[in-house]
């Protein structure tokens, strides 16, 4: 009989990161599916799991978890040196950063170690709950909106009252991906009037089907349909001139604006000058979701309450990391979704086929292998 595969659960060490990537219901899957799953003591501390709530599904809590281990779950990338004693050849499964960490990436495959980055998972259907961007952004979308609402002096809804009329506010989303569709949906549901704008085609539907308004650049053409599989790409001078007119008419109307937009592998566009937050009413309030990918909007802070011209300007480093039960619940999920999906019953271990695997996997052998890192 094969020795069962060893699953360690790492706490994790990133300031301000509060998400653990297993939870007691996905270790109570690993282990029938006849893992042994060793989970270090504290992981799920911020993620308000307690040790004796993984113990009860059957897990060893101890410090030194990864002694031994076959595969490592983490939120974010550890730290090579927290990696020491697992097994020759182990899989390091977590949120890479792959082009910022690159460093950390070549010291994974100097260590022999197998590199999966889930934020590499393709965009295809059968790997929709596998897919922690995802499950992230529309965590993010929803807290951005909870928190520019929380920051505004005003309320969202309208609201007869015997002493007056409140007026609704005016959200406007830029960026609607999966953190700008949630965006506009609790907007929406708070009672706000919103608008959205992207550079994709496809969007406009979805803006429309939540009953918000599409703001879109008309003169120049953006990108088709979804664009290459689902993401942006950089636009041209012209329509950056465009969207920038186009922006700076809506914008000076707006109470609050989400800007999410973001471009795989490049920092983030920038959509929101210091001269068009001058246009803004005083008491408006913008949420950079991009801040920690350079920011789309001037003079936003990762972690600050910056205030010009009147307007708060706000975003978080991390911003799944403030909800980090739920985060914690769905990226778990879809870290089991991937293994679970690969299992091979008798190996008793996780074997990738090439579509998936060869897209996640950064390092192996000694080498870095994947192809978005050897440009
Ligand atoms: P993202 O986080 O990469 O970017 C956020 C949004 O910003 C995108 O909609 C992008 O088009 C937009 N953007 C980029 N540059 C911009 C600019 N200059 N101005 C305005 N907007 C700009 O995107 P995402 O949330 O990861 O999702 C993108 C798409 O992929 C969505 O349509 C989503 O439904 C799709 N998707 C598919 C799958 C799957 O099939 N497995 C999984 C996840 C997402």
């Amino acid at each position: 009989m094969t020795e069962p595969l060893r699953i360690a659960v790492l706490k994790e060490r990133a300031s301000g990161e509060t998400r653990v990537s297993a939870t007691p219901e996905t270790v109570k899957k690993f282990i029938a599916l006849g893992a042994v799953v060793a989970v270090e003591k504290g992981a799920g501390e911020g993620a308000s799991i307690s040790d004796a709530e993984y113990e009860a599904v059957g897990a060893e809590v101890k410090s030194g978890a990864v002694t031994g281990a076959d595969v490592v779950l983490g939120v974010q990338g550890p730290e090579p040196k927290a990696l020491s004693g697992v097994r020759a050849g182990a899989w390091v499964v977590a949120t890479l950063d792959p082009f910022r960490e690159r460093a950390r990436i070549d010291e994974y495959a100097s260590l022999g170690l197998e590199a999966l980055a889930m934020e590499f998972m393709p965009r295809i259907t059968r790997a929709q709950s596998m897919d922690v961007l995802s499950s992230q952004s529309n965590l993010s979308g929803y807290k951005a909106v909870i928190e520019a609402a929380n920051l505004y002096g005003r309320a969202f809804p309208m609201m007869m009252t015997a002493a007056g009329t409140v007026s609704a506010a005016k959200a406007f989303v830029m960026g609607v991906g999966v953190a700008g569709l949630q965006a506009i949906a609790t907007a929406r549901r708070l009672g706000a009037q919103v608008s959205a704008t992207d550079v994709r085609s496809a969007t406009k539907e979805q803006i429309q089907s939540l009953g918000a308004k599409p703001i879109f650049v008309e003169n120049v053409a953006g990108i088709e349909g979804e664009g290459a599989g689902g993401y942006a790409t950089e636009m041209s001078e012209e329509y950056q001139k465009a969207q920038a007119d186009l922006v700076s008419s809506h914008i000076a109307k707006q109470d609050i604006v989400i800007t999410t937009a973001l471009i795989p592998g490049r920092p983030a566009p920038r959509l929101i000058s210091d001269a068009q937050i001058a246009s803004m009413k005083p008491g408006s309030v913008i949420f950079d979701l991009a801040v920690a990918q350079g920011g789309n909007v001037e003079g936003s802070v990762p972690d600050q309450v910056v205030v010009k011209h009147g307007v708060k300007i706000v975003g978080y480093s991390n911003t799944p990391a403030k909800l980090p039960a739920d985060s914690s619940a769905l990226y778990a999920r879809n870290l089991y979704n991937f293994l679970s999906a690969f299992w091979d019953k008798e190996k008793g271990r996780p074997v990738l086929d090439e579509e998936i695997g060869d897209a996640v996997r950064l390092t192996k052998d000694g080498k870095v292998v994947n192809e978005r890192l050897l440009g």
